[in-house]
C-alpha cells in the first residue's frame, strides 16, 4: 500500500509550512481582536441600547430635598416657617416661579452652553481632558448643570467610576426631560449657604421676597452662589461675593443676556449685609393649623384664610386694651367669616413672647367656663320648639333645682321677664326654666350640633342644666365658631338640609334678641356704638370672676374676646360687659364694610310679626288691654291664649290679672320688702375707717376681713384679688399702708365696696 498521491496543489501549504505558526497566531489574533471588536461593538450598542430603551431612573429626581412648611396669610404673605425635618429650609418652585433673571444668571453662572448639549458639554469635557491629563481623576472641571443635578439628587462618593456613572445618567436624563426640567431641579436642589437649600429659600433670607421678584443684581448674586455657597455668601464674605457677582454679571453681558446699562446698573446695587429672619407672625394660629392639621399638612407653601393686616390690627387692640386694665393679664381674640367661618385673625395671648404670663399658651383652644356665652342657644332652641317669642313672660324666681339654687349674677330676681330681657341680662332662673322645658339631653345635643363638645354621658343627669349658666368647659375656638354657625344657619336657603338643630328662622329671632344699637350704646356706655353698624352680641362672666366673654356677630364677621388671667386668678374686673365688650367693639370698628354683605340678615319668609299681650307675651285674650309686637315662627310658634288677664271679678272695671301662684307668691313677696337682694355686707373694717397696727405689735399681723353675706364670697383689694372663703370664715389680711379700696362679691357677682386706710407706724409718728 503505497500512500494516497498527494494531490496537485498539495505543495501550496508545503511551500508555506516555515510560515504556518504566524498565520495561525495573526489568525487567532484576528479572530481575539474581531471578537474584541465585536464584543466592544456589542458594548458600546448595548450602552446606545440601554441609553435608548432602559428608563432613566426617574425615583431620584422625585424625591425633593426635605421641603418646609410656609404658612401664608390669605394674600401670600408669609406668616411662620416650619423647617424640614433635616432643619433646612427649602421651598420647591416651578421653573416659571424664578423670575425673569435667576435661570439665566445661573445658566452664565454654571454651564454657558447648557441650553444646546446633550448632557455633557463636549468642548468643556475635552478641555478639561487636556488640562487633567496626569490626573484623569479631575475631571469635574466639566461638569453641566445636568451632571449636577445627578449629583445633588444622588449624592455618590466622589472617586472616578460615580463620575462616568453621572456622566451617563446626566445624557439620560436629557432624553427624558426639558431643559426647563433640569434647571427647575437644579435651583431647587442647590445650595446657597447657611441652612437653605434651593433658590426660593435662599431669596427670602437673603433679600425678604420671592424669587420671581429678584431684581438682576439680586439674581447674579444667587446665581454665583452655589459654587462655593460659603465662600461667597454676602453676609459673611462681602467682598468675594462682590468679585462673584461681578463675574456672572459679565458672563450675562458675553451671553447677551443683559445689555451694558443693565450691566453697570447692577454693578452698583448694594450686597444684602445679613439674613433676614424667618417670618414670626400669628403664632398661635399657625401652631393651631399644624396641630389641628395633623399629618395631613402639606409641604411647601400653604395658603391659609389668616388676614394678616387684620390680625396685627386684632393684636395691637387686644395688647392696649390689656395695657389699661388692671389685674388682668391675659386675653385672646378670635375674628371669623361668619358666612364661610374662615379663621381671619386669631391671638391666643396678648404676647406670646410673654414667658411671664404664659404668652405661649393659646386660650382659644383651652377649656374656659363660658359663662352665660351658651345661653342664647338654649334661647334658640325654645325658639325652635315653638315654646316663646321675644316677647313670652318667663320666671325669674329663686328655684332649686337639685343641689344647687342658682341665683342671677346681680343678686336680684324679678318675678317676671320677657325673653328678651332674660336673655340679654343674662338672667340665669330664666335660662334654666327654658332648658328644663326644652329637655336638658335636646339642649345638649343642640350644643353637640353646633360644634361645642357636649359632656359626657355620666355628667349630663348631674351637670346637665348648669350648661346653660356656665359649669361647663368650653373652647373660646369652639364657643366663636357655635356663633358663626347660628348666623350661617340665617344665610341658608329656608329648606337647606343643615345638620343644625335650629331652623334660620329661629337662628335670626334670636339674633333679633341680642342685637340693636340702642342696646350696645345703654350697656357699655360708649356713645359712639350707637352709630355703630348693628350687631348681635353676648356676654358671659365666669362664676367666681375668671373669664370675661363677648362674642359679636354681623353678617359680615363672627368675633369673640375673652379676658382672664392664666393661671385662672380672679379679678373684679372681668366683667363681659365691662371688660370684654369695649374691646369687641373697638375691634368690630376697625374691620373693613363688606361691600357683599348686607347690614343685617335677610328676615326669613317663615318669621312673622305678631301682635301679644305686652305683660304675657301670648296671644290676646279678650281682657288683655295692652299689646306689643314680637316675632313668631310661621306655623311653629304656639298660639296659646293669654291667661292672665280675666274678668272683673272686684267690680273695679278693670280685668283682673292672676299670675300663676309662685309668681304671684313672689310678687306680694318682694312688694312688701322692695327688691329682693342678697349682696354681702363687708362688716371688718368698717367704711372709711383709719386702722392701725397696735403699739405691742411688732409687726406681722393681719387683719381679719369679714362680711354678712352667703355661700363663698371672694375679695379683692385694690383691685387684686386676695382670697376667697365661705361667708362665716374671715379672710387674713398682711396690711400694707395707705388708702385701699376693699370689695366683697359673691358667687352671683353681687357686690359692696368700702375704702379705707391703714397707716404705719412711720406715718403715724
Ligand atoms: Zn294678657
Amino acid at each position: 500500500m503505497t500512500p494516497p498521491s498527494e494531490p496537485p496543489n498539495a505543495d501550496a501549504p508545503r511551500a508555506a509550512s516555515p510560515r504556518r505558526p504566524q498565520t495561525r497566531l495573526r489568525r487567532i489574533l484576528r479572530r481575539i481582536f474581531a471578537s474584541l471588536g465585536a464584543a466592544l461593538l456589542g458594548a458600546f450598542l448595548g450602552i446606545v441600547g440601554l441609553w435608548l430603551f432602559r428608563p432613566f431612573p426617574e425615583e431620584c429626581l422625585r424625591r425633593p430635598p426635605p421641603q418646609s412648611i410656609l404658612l401664608t396669610d390669605r394674600n401670600g404673605e408669609p406668616l411662620r416657617v416650619f423647617l424640614g425635618e433635616d432643619g433646612t429650609f427649602s421651598l420647591w418652585e416651578p421653573i416659571d416661579a424664578f423670575g425673569e433673571w435667576l435661570p439665566n444668571a445661573l445658566i452664565a453662572a454654571e454651564d454657558k452652553r447648557f441650553r444646546s448639549h446633550c448632557g455633557i458639554d463636549p468642548l468643556a469635557l475635552m478641555r478639561a481632558i487636556r488640562q487633567n491629563t496626569t490626573n484623569l481623576r479631575r475631571i469635574s472641571g466639566a461638569s453641566t448643570i445636568s451632571t449636577q443635578v445627578i449629583r445633588l439628587a444622588q449624592p455618590r462618593p466622589r472617586v472616578m467610576s460615580t463620575k462616568v456613572a453621572e456622566l451617563f445618567l446626566a445624557t439620560q436624563m436629557e432624553r427624558f426631560h426639558t431643559k426647563d426640567e433640569i434647571l427647575e431641579q437644579y435651583l431647587n436642589r442647590a445650595p446657597f449657604g447657611g441652612n437653605f437649600i434651593g433658590a426660593e429659600a435662599a431669596a427670602r433670607r437673603y433679600f425678604g421676597k420671592r424669587a420671581r421678584d429678584l431684581t438682576l443684581a439680586e439674581a447674579a448674586l444667587l446665581a454665583g452662589l452655589p459654587q462655593s455657597p460659603t465662600r461667597h455668601r454676602p453676609d459673611i464674605h462681602p467682598e468675594s461675593a462682590l468679585k462673584r457677582r461681578a463675574y456672572v454679571l459679565s458672563r450675562m453681558l458675553d451671553l447677551g443676556y443683559i445689555d451694558e446699562a443693565q450691566h453697570a446698573e447692577a454693578l452698583d446695587a448694594p450686597l444684602p449685609d445679613r439674613l433676614l429672619p424667618l417670618p414670626f407672625e400669628a403664632p398661635h394660629f399657625c401652631n393651631a393649623v399644624l396641630r389641628l392639621t395633623g399629618p395631613a399638612m402639606p409641604r411647601g407653601e400653604v395658603r391659609t384664610t389668616l388676614d394678616l393686616d387684620l390680625q396685627r390690627s386684632v393684636e395691637t387692640a387686644l395688647r392696649e386694651h390689656i395695657a389699661s386694665l388692671h389685674g388682668i393679664h391675659g386675653g385672646a381674640v378670635l375674628v371669623l367669616d361668619t358666612g364661610t367661618r374662615e379663621v381671619l385673625a386669631w391671638a391666643g395671648s396678648p404676647d406670646f413672647r410673654d414667658d411671664a404670663h404664659a404668652g405661649q399658651f393659646d386660650v382659644l383652644l383651652a377649656w374656659r367656663s363660658p359663662g352665660s356665652a351658651l345661653k342664647t342657644f338654649a334661647y334658640a332652641l325654645a325658639l325652635e320648639q315653638g315654646r316663646i317669642t321675644p316677647a313670652t313672660a318667663l320666671p325669674d324666681l329663686p328655684r332649686q333645682y337639685g343641689d344647687f339654687a342658682p341665683g342671677n349674677f346681680d343678686g336680684t330676681h324679678r318675678g317676671i321677664v320677657s325673653a328678651r330681657n332674660a336673655l340679654v341680662l343674662s338672667l340665669n332662673a330664666p335660662a334654666l326654666h327654658l332648658v328644663a322645658r326644652c329637655g336638658t339631653d335636646a339642649f345638649l345635643d343642640a350644643l353637640e350640633a353646633f360644634g361645642i363638645a357636649a359632656m359626657p354621658e355620666r355628667s349630663r343627669k348631674r351637670n346637665g342644666l348648669g350648661a346653660v349658666i356656665g359649669n361647663s368647659e368650653v373652647r373660646p375656638l369652639d364657643l366663636v365658631s357655635a356663633y358663626a354657625r347660628l348666623a350661617g344657619r340665617v344665610l341658608d336657603p329656608p329648606d337647606a338640609p343643615s345638620p343644625l338643630p335650629v331652623s334660620p328662622a329661629a337662628a335670626w329671632i334670636v339674633l333679633d334678641m341680642i342685637s340693636g344699637d340702642e342696646r350696645v350704646a345703654v350697656e357699655t356706655g360708649l356713645s359712639e356704638n350707637a352709630a355703630r353698624r348693628r350687631t348681635a352680641w353676648k356676654t358671659g362672666t365666669s362664676a367666681g370672676f375668671r373669664d370675661a366673654w363677648t362674642v359679636a356677630v354681623t353678617p359680615s364677621y363672627t368675633l369673640g374676646v375673652w379676658l382672664g388671667n392664666p393661671d385662672g386668678r380672679p379679678s373684679p374686673g372681668l366683667v363681659g360687659i365691662e371688660a370684654a365688650a369695649p374691646l369687641a367693639f373697638r375691634i368690630l370698628g376697625n374691620l373693613p364694610p363688606r361691600r357683599d354683605a348686607p347690614e343685617w340678615f335677610e328676615r326669613p319668609a317663615q318669621v312673622e310679626g305678631r301682635q301679644v299681650c305686652a305683660a304675657s307675651g301670648l296671644r290676646p285674650g279678650p281682657y288683655c288691654s295692652i299689646l306689643a309686637d314680637t316675632w313668631a315662627i310661621s306655623n311653629v310658634t304656639a298660639q296659646t291664649v293669654c291667661g292672665v288677664h280675666r274678668p272683673d271679678a272686684d267690680g273695679d272695671g278693670r280685668p283682673e290679672e292672676v299670675w300663676p301662684p309662685a309668681i304671684q307668691a313672689f310678687r306680694t313677696a318682694s312688694s312688701a320688702r322692695g327688691t329682693v337682694s342678697s349682696k354681702p355686707v363687708i362688716l371688718v373694717p368698717a367704711p372709711n375707717a383709719v386702722l392701725h397696727a397696735a403699739p405691742v405689735d411688732a409687726g406681722g399681723g393681719t387683719l381679719p376681713l369679714r362680711a354678712r353675706g352667703t355661700g363663698r364670697l371672694w375679695w379683692f383689694l385694690d383691685g387684686e384679688f386676695i382670697g376667697e372663703a365661705p361667708a362665716t370664715e374671715p379672710i387674713l389680711w398682711s396690711p400694707t399702708p395707705g388708702r385701699h379700696v376693699l370689695r366683697c362679691c359673691n358667687a352671683d357677682g353681687a357686690y359692696s365696696e368700702i375704702s379705707f386706710e391703714y397707716l404705719d407706724s412711720a406715718s403715724r409718728q
